[in-house]
């Protein structure tokens, strides 16, 4: 079973990532949490380079170092996770690449996904869970953690904006893989969310 997460900087989703986990390892599930851009010792390394590189980086170079790690992590740990029978939780996946590379870079969303479908020899996700919040939430969210301080703000305004509404189409185009939750409710009833649509995917 793979399940994702996406969502803007500052949505919560590396906690929701977190939480999941947790309740799936009490409920005796072997759980593998992992991330994009940075699943890999060898994703470690691109994830150093594109986000110190922001701002002279060319969004189709850019693009392409997504890709590349995304081959990299489904290839060597993804997918063999998967084949011992575990659940998968990922932070970040293909759909981060349509909206930030294909919107918020304006590379359009059909050539992203096709690299990265490319990429991963078209590994799909059984579900995505989409925490949606706005730009000025986020803001206020990640102003309060200092390390996270410059996330947002190194973009110029309507960015994050587009990145948002391609997440929203992207969802709203293929409700069967999503679960979209609202990102302003408690991380508890986040999670409540989360577990009643993954219930009975468990059951399968
Ligand atoms: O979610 P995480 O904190 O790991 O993301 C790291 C940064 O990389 C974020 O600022 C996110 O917006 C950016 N990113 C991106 N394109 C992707 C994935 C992440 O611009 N495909």
């Amino acid at each position: 079973l793979f399940v994702t997460f996406e969502g803007g900087d500052g949505s919560g989703k590396s906690t929701q990532a977190a939480l999941l986990e947790r309740w799936l390892v009490d409920g005796g599930h072997t759980v593998m949490r992992t991330r994009e851009p940075g699943g890999t010792e060898f994703g470690v390394e691109v994830r150093e380079i594109v986000l110190h590189s922001r701002g002279f980086i060319t969004p189709r170079a850019e693009a392409l170092l997504y890709a590349a790690d995304r081959a990299q992590h489904i290839a060597t740990k993804v997918r063999p996770a998967l084949h011992r029978g575990e659940i998968v939780i990922q932070d970040r996946y293909i759909d981060s690449s349509v909206a930030y590379q294909g919107s918020g870079r304006v590379l359009g969303a059909d050539d992203i996904r096709s690299l990265s479908e490319w990429a991963t020899e078209n590994l799909v996700p059984d579900l995505t869970v989409l925490i949606d919040l706005d730009e000025k939430a986020a803001r206020a969210r990640l102003d309060s953690d200092h390390k996270r301080f410059d996330r947002l703000e190194a973009e110029e305004n309507d960015f994050h904006q587009r990145v948002r509404q391609a997440f929203l189409d992207i969802a709203a185009a293929d409700p069967e893989r999503f679960v979209v939750v609202d990102g302003t409710l408690s991380p508890d009833e986040i999670a409540t969310q989360v577990q009643a649509r993954l219930e009975p995917l468990l059951r399968r």
